[in-house]
């Protein structure tokens, strides 16, 4: 049996990681944890009979303890709780599937404890990745992605020599506005937003799929995960998802990896890499697909993959300010309390007054992201 704990248990990563162990029967579940959904934690404990339940929220954590007062399980809150969670002594796996920079720690947790790290929570990568990846190699853990796009590109690099790639192609859909211009998207309603074409995700991702941010915060990830500069990773929108990702080698070949949108093939990967097991599900059908079509991404309107990549060129702390931003922005669009084009402008003018620092420590990291958040309060 293998061991695992999951950092955001109740979204649609945690459900589906609960999926493929459910399905296989031969993952342990040690380990859960979520913001503050108890209902939802309640019906998982009773299901896998877990360990250890982080739940952040105090008051929800206390509402659980009592729910399951009749079972083993113990419950911790906060972050204290969730860094608990991330270091078990039993597991082998931490599935990080939290969204958003609070993932930082407890992932950081979880490589000083020597587990392996199956990543879906990619803000952390974006903003501390220069002190993930070398912290994974010195405690020798893996970081297995989880992200469909960085998961493709791992599968077509297995058994390739890294310095022999030329370049990852990132995949994109182009998200539910595509082909739309800049005057249309000042009408677009969050409804709008939330109706993704292929894949059906958690909010926060649903809109940054949107804003073409989530493309923007993929290549920083690949950056960090496959050691390759910005002139060598190129976003190609693919609408229909089929080709999850791809990657070009030194003579031009190119390894593509293909499958239906579903997160269970990416997620069961990295928990079972380097073997691949039996997933019940639709597959492809090369007879009704007919054709794949590729288009440029349109970096004139869908201005989230543009100002990633200049977060990404000035580097240092600016990565930081960029998803910090991004996540208040998306916040409030949630909230419905700004409109959709807001977020590129809460996001250009939160990096505008930024002064880059070089190679930000944790306690730096934390501090921007902090102050990002306080600049935009004051201001929407
Ligand atoms: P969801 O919003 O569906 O789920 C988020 C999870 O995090 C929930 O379990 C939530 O708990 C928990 N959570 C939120 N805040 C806290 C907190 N403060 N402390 C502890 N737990 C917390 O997100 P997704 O599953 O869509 O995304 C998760 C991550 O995976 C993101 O980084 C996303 O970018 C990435 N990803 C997602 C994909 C997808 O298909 N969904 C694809 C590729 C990457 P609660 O339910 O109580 O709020």
């Amino acid at each position: 049996m293998k061991k695992i704990a999951i950092l955001g248990s109740t979204g649609s990563i945690g459900t589906q990681t609960l999926d493929v162990a459910r399905a296989n029967g031969d993952l342990e579940v040690l380990g859960l944890s979520a913001g503050s959904n108890v209902e939802k934690l309640e019906k998982q404990v009773r299901e896998f009979n877990p360990r250890l339940v982080a739940v952040w929220d105090e008051r929800a954590a206390a509402d659980l303890a009592v729910r399951i007062a009749d079972t083993d399980t113990r419950v911790v809150s906060g972050m204290e709780g969730l860094l608990e969670l991330a270091r078990m002594p039993e597991t082998e796996i931490l599935v990080t599937a939290i969204v958003g920079m609070i993932g930082i720690r407890p992932t950081m947790e979880a490589i000083r404890a020597g587990k392996d790290i199956a990543l879906a929570n990619k803000e952390t990568l974006v903003t501390a990745g220069h002190l993930i990846m070398p912290m994974a190699e010195k405690y020798g853990v893996q970081i297995l992605p989880v992200d469909s796009e960085h998961s493709a590109i791992f599968q077509a690099i297995h058994g390739e020599r890294k310095d022999e790639i030329h370049k990852l192609l990132i995949t994109a859909s182009g998200g539910p506005f595509r082909g739309k211009k800049r005057e249309e998207l000042t009408k677009v309603t969050l409804a709008d937003t939330l109706k993704h074409p292929n894949w059906v995700m958690g909010q926060k991702i649903t809109v940054d799929s949107a804003t073409l941010v989530n493309k923007g915060l993929e290549v920083m990830e690949a950056r960090w995960l496959f050691g390759l500069d910005l002139d060598h990773i190129e976003v190609v929108v693919q609408p229909k998802s089929i080709i999850h990702s791809m990657v070009e080698f030194k003579d031009g070949a190119v390894m593509a990896q293909l499958g239906t949108p579903d997160m269970r093939l990416p997620i069961q990967y990295a928990l079972y890499y380097p073997h691949r097991r039996y997933l019940d599900g639709e597959r492809l059908d090369f007879s009704k697909l007919k054709q794949i079509t590729f288009e440029e991404p349109d970096m004139d309107t869908f201005l989230g993959l543009p100002m990633a990549m200049e977060a990404s060129r000035k580097g240092g702390s600016m990565p930081t300010v960029f998803n910090a931003a991004n996540e208040l922005a998306v916040r409030k669009f949630l909230q419905e309390k700004i409109g959709f084009l807001d977020i590129y402008e809460i996001i250009g003018q939160s990096m505008g007054r930024h002064t880059v620092i070089d190679k930000p420590g944790l306690e730096e990291i934390l501090a921007v992201e902090e102050e990002t958040y306080q600049w935009i309060e004051s201001r929407w």
